[in-house]
């Protein structure tokens, strides 16, 4: 029988029901500016303050280190060009496989005359610190690293990486947002300097994040006008969003191991099941340390716009590579910059699993999968 299994949550989340609930209202209610000094302000004022108290904690941070955004794009803009616009000439490193919002970024950094240079990853789509040692330099401005890679999953060697830039008095940015919510991240013990995050990432709302940006970090705004978050990012705060984004992500901390522990059995009964169905030639990518329910998988000879449509009339949604990648359907990166073969590449689909789902959807999405397959076979 059909049903419905949405398998596409590094895509993005369903909003959580406690958030939802806490934002309600700011919505309606509390709607004052938190910029305003009169008494009806007060509420929203310290639901701001308390969401920046709450997220702070959640990341070992302090509460004046975490600046709201509208989400993932707009902190890594920030990141790279609040930087590199107070230095052109020293370079900034990134990687490969980092998500648009970093790559696209980078090269308008480009234009304006500040050099990039790009990391390779081995073929599991880690970035070592052998690769970044052997081009960093005392010329480097900022290093950017992307913790857990939303197509294949690959989660980076952070803290390690981050001892190797400061080693060259380069700051350490990683783009956060497949992570937070997802896995354990103390930005002290990282020693990270900045660190972008987005809520619907975490089962908050959309068109929210944050950018946390170290104590003492030198950085230009990203917005200019009024004097909202220290006078670093102008724009009246949307309290709502920011409280729900509070919420969805103490929820998520607060239950980390259980989630990590039930979508990680989720995954591990996907692929053993999958590799059950006999005559099925398949790769998983982005090797053995991979973000909980993120599964790369890659079908000999097939066409995952193909397997991604067949899914979408089965209720399945899934992804062909990033989602917010969709309007360009050119071979990805990701997969590009680990060298996957090429009879694997173009038959690639990520089904991305959350805490919503459940066993029976696993059942479903391998039995249809099995299906398309040996059909079209
Ligand atoms: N960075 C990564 C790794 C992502 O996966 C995404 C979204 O998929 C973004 C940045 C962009 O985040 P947002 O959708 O909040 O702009």
């Amino acid at each position: 029988m059909k049903r419905f299994v949405y398998a596409d949550n590094a895509a993005t989340t369903q909003l959580d029901k406690d958030a939802f609930e806490e934002m309600k209202p700011y919505l309606l209610e509390e709607y004052g500016n938190a910029s305003q000094p009169y008494s009806f302000s007060r509420k929203a004022k310290l639901g701001l303050k308390e969401a920046r108290k709450t997220i702070a904690s959640c990341l070992n941070a302090s509460p004046e280190e975490i600046f709201f955004t509208s989400g993932g794009t707009e902190s890594d803009n920030w990141a790279l060009k609040g930087v590199s616009s107070y230095d052109k000439t020293r370079a900034i490193i990134t990687s490969e496989i980092e998500h648009h919002a970093i790559l696209n970024t980078s090269a308008a950094i480009e234009k304006m005359g500040c050099p990039v240079v790009y990391l390779a990853p081995t073929e599991e789509g880690v970035i070592t610190t052998d690769v970044l040692k052997a081009l960093i330099s005392s010329n480097t401005k900022l290093v950017s690293v992307m913790s857990a890679n939303n197509e294949v999953g690959t989660i980076q060697p952070i803290k390690e990486l981050c001892d190797v830039a400061h080693k060259y008095g380069a700051l350490f940015h990683t783009d956060a947002v497949q992570s937070v919510g997802h896995i354990k991240i103390d930005v002290k013990h990282l020693g990270i300097d900045m660190l972008s995050a987005s809520a619907h990432k975490f089962n908050g709302p959309k068109g929210i994040g944050f950018l946390y940006i170290k104590n003492g970090t030198q950085i230009n705004p990203y917005m200019s006008g009024g004097s909202q978050e220290s006078g670093l990012r102008a724009g009246t705060e949307n309290v709502a969003s920011i409280v729900g984004m509070a919420t969805a992500l103490k929820k998520n901390i607060e239950q980390i191991s259980f989630n990590t522990t039930y979508i990680k059995e989720l995954e591990h009964q996907l692929l053993t099941k999958l590799r059950k169905i006999k005559g099925i030639d398949y790769k998983k990518n982005g090797g053995e340390n991979t973000i909980p329910g993120n599964i790369s998988l890659s079908f000999r000879g097939q066409d995952g716009e193909m397997l991604l449509h067949r899914l979408d009339l089965r209720g399945i949604c899934v992804s062909t590579g990033s989602a917010c990648d969709s309007v360009n359907t050119h071979t990805s990166h990701v997969l590009q910059a680990i060298n996957l073969d090429k009879s694997y590449i173009n038959g690639t689909i990520r089904i991305s699993l959350g805490k919503h789902n459940t066993i029976e959807d696993v059942d479903y999405i391998v039995e249809e999968i099995k299906k398309i397959i040996c059909i079209s076979a």
